[in-house]
């Protein structure tokens, strides 16, 4: 979008000639000119490109310029059969429609302000071409100011399908129980609200926020009633870089990422030094941040007396988030102090994205607004596979000739109204991309609703092992075609051989896997119980280490003891538990036995807790023993750790031990590998490396090693990236048996 006019406005300039034209695998022009001239158009495509732009590769091809018209030309191209055309995604305000928006235009303080270079598109699409007909700005004719900027070239709204202004485009109602209110005073209306401490539920790109003051606990409380959420840290949006940095130092690379035409929620690695209302991150001391994306977060935020604001997705739960104005009035505006709603009606819904900078590299932890639905170019040919990912952190992936495009995260499946967003996601997606499956691709755990979705549609399947899945998405999204050494430190995952897995060690491709080692097991006692509550895999070590009940009734002072005496008598019964070796429920166990976080209300939350702790002084320390082979023991480490604990040891300093250890696992996991199979290349994946001090670190140490070190970057490491995984691993075995076949 834009690009078009982007590379006649340079030739222009430059005084060359020629032509462009969008088709199906890119854009692709003829130019006539100076050498000098050509060179630096060649230079400046890169450099000036609009921000909207995704340019994975420049190919010049010397052409005979007889065929070439004077001037320069767009050539618009045809939208016909089979054809794959891209949508782009919704992207934040661009800088100079924000200039426009606060100084004085024509659309001074217009909350629909948007051009090519910015604005909604995915969340506004309803089928193609991609032309306001087909979006949900159809209903909007444009005024003639408006049309004329359309239809010019040298415009930077030149076929910006929402293009609109105050007397031709949507506008926002404020709804409250005093009445409606409409135009400009809805702004002050809200202000108002919010720096009382009132709660509002507003409309965003892809869904509606709950929004309130980060600095007022009340406000914050009530709004974690009216989600029903109690723990769960909320992302802060800050009114500009100014605003922030007065509460947070940034990191290398943060800002840039926050300042991105997708304008992500950055999860930042310094701790703010100024606080924010305690409920915001309860326990913990670190923070998801973001600027304002839209004109109207712009507008509310403008006054400098606007603290920074909660602005978290508006959903009970694990909902997906509500799009309707009906329902965001009916569930949150009506019981709290509003709702701004909009005529702008939203079609797809996508939340927003989360991602962390570690290294200077962004690495995504939820994949949605600005990034979906941003193809993956693979090398390779997936037309026609629909992998439908896990169960938590749901999303899905479907193949068009050579891209892999994955749908929004949608989150936890369990629930009917998620099963709901995942089944309309894959109906839209299909749709778009005008994808019809002929292969279904699923998680080997046979009763995940995503499994049983695909059993139910009939169709061929695959299913595929989910740390293998964890490995081969990143080597889908960095073309490694050769075999690596996989390690995948997970949640839980079901094993090939019916057991779960999670702290895995592989030797794979694409194609298969070799499973050489796995962390100990570990009782799962209580089941799904034991997740939510990590005392119970606390208590597991301990039973296994075989120390005493009165030491055990020691470490776990908090629980109480009827409930522990119940767990020790299921331990004793003949009766088989479920055992895990998953690296995440280990985590959940030591962090548990350190006494961080014995009830965990969302999943990480316990791991969270124990590395914030982490001892960060220059101190050397030593990780803890433990007993070599394919599969580690932990006795050594558990006794050790235990010791410790006893001497009153600060836990600051276990967690380190214990994370070292870790670290150490995998140092000796790469470096046996390579000494029996010469492979030189370790890929790192598993929603564990959300880890910011475990990826790190392990990587640093690899590295030292010599070894090539891949991980996720543009799709999540945890279970949101497992559909692209899947989706790559079917492709592979889909070529091998047609050229066995052939
Ligand atoms: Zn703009
Ligand atoms: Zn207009
Ligand atoms: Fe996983």
């Amino acid at each position: 979008m834009g690009f078009r006019p982007f590379i006649s406005k340079l030739c222009h300039e430059l005084c060359l000639s020629g032509w462009v034209r969008n088709q199906v695998d890119g854009v692709v022009g003829q130019v006539d000119g100076e050498k000098s001239k050509i060179d630096e158009f060649m230079v400046r495509i890169i450099s000036e490109a609009p921000p909207s732009a995704r340019i994975q590769s420049i190919i010049p091809v010397e052409v005979d310029t007889a065929d070439i018209p004077t001037g320069f030309h767009i050539r618009f191209s045809q939208n016909t059969g089979d054809q794959i055309t891209l949508i782009p995604p919704d992207l934040r305000l661009c800088d100079d429609c924000k200039i426009e928006l606060l100084g004085e235009s024509r659309r001074t303080g217009h909350p629909f302000i948007n051009c090519t270079n910015c604005g909604p598109r995915y969340s506004i699409i309803k089928q193609l071409p991609y032309d306001r007909a087909h979006t949900t700005m159809a209903g909007f004719v444009q005024c003639s100011n408006c049309q004329k900027e359309y239809d010019s070239l040298s415009n930077r709204r030149f076929h910006a399908e929402p293009n609109a202004c105050h007397d031709c485009g949507p506008q926002y109602t404020f709804r409250s129980a005093k009445g409606n209110l409409y135009g400009m005073s809805i702004f002050e209306a809200a202000i108002d609200v919010l720096r009382k401490g009132g709660v509002l539920v507003v409309k965003g790109l892809g869904g509606f926020h709950l929004v309130c003051s980060a600095l007022n606990e009340e406000a914050v409380q009530r709004l974690r009633v009216a989600k029903n959420r109690d723990q769960k840290p909320f992302a802060v949006m800050f009114r500009d870089k100014k605003q922030l940095e007065s509460f947070i130092l940034l990191a290398k690379g943060e800002l840039s990422a926050l300042l991105s035409p997708e304008a992500p929620i950055v999860l930042l690695t310094n701790p703010p030094y100024r606080s924010l209302a305690p409920s915001v991150n309860p326990g913990l001391s670190h923070l998801g941040a973001m600027l304002p994306y839209m004109p109207l977060q712009v507008l509310l935020m403008q006054t400098t007396e606007m603290p920074p604001l909660v602005m978290t997705s508006a959903n009970h739960a694990n909902d997906p988030l509500i799009i309707d104005d009906a329902m965001a009035w009916k569930f949150f505006g009506s019981q709290l102090d509003g709702a701004i709603v909009s005529d702008r009606a939203i079609h797809n819904r996508s939340d927003d994205s989360v991602v962390m900078i570690v290294d200077d590299i962004l690495h995504m932890i939820r994949r949605a607004r600005g990034f979906v639905p941003d193809p993956l170019y693979m090398d390779m040919f997936v037309e026609g596979i629909l992998a439908v990912g896990a169960e938590l952190k749901s999303t899905f992936c479907i193949g068009r000739e050579q891209l892999a495009l994955m749908g929004p995260h949608i989150g936890d499946l369990r629930t009917p109204e998620a099963l709901a967003f995942f089944e309309e996601g894959i109906e839209r997606f299909s749709h778009l991309f005008r994808f019809t499956p002929r292969l279904m691709v699923h998680d080997l755990h046979p009763d995940h609703e995503s499994t049983r979705w695909v059993i139910k549609s009939g169709l061929p399947r695959i299913g595929v092992q989910h740390h293998h899945a964890h490995i081969a998405a990143v080597l889908a999204e960095h073309d490694v075609r050769h075999k690596v050494i996989g390690i995948a430190m997970d949640g839980v995952g079901f094993g090939e051989d019916g057991t779960f897995w999670g702290g895995e060690w592989l030797e794979c491709d694409l194609l298969s896997y070799n499973r050489i080692g796995h962390l100990p097991y570990l009782p799962l006692i209580g089941g799904d119980k034991a997740v939510k509550e990590p005392w119970r895999l606390a208590l597991a070590v301990l039973m296994e280490t075989g120390v005493s009940e009165e030491i055990i009734y020691r470490l776990l002072p908090d629980i109480d003891v009827e409930k522990i005496r119940s767990v020790l008598k299921v331990g004793q019964t003949p009766l088989p538990i479920v055992k895990c070796c998953s690296a995440g429920r280990w985590f959940d166990a030591v962090s548990a036995l350190l006494g961080f976080c014995l009830f965990q209300e969302y999943e990480g939350q316990s791991p969270m807790i124990m590395e914030q702790a982490i001892d960060q002084l220059d101190a050397p320390l030593e990780p803890y023993p433990y007993g070599l082979g394919p599969t580690p023991s932990f006795s050594p480490m558990v006794a050790a750790m235990l010791a410790d604990i006893e001497a009153g040891i600060h836990r600051g300093i276990i967690s380190r031990r214990f994370h070292d250890t870790i670290i150490t696992i995998i140092h000796d996991w790469a470096l046996i590998s390579r000494e029996n199979t010469s492979i030189n290349h370790i890929v790192l994946s598993g929603g564990v490396f959300q880890n910011r001090y475990l990826l790190t670190r392990s990587i640093d140490d690899l590295k030292s090693l010599g070894f090539d070190v891949l991980c996720s970057e543009r799709f999540p490491c945890n279970d949101g990236g497992i559909s692209l995984g899947q989706l790559a691993i079917a492709a592979a075995r889909l070529k091998l048996k047609e050229s066995v076949c052939a």
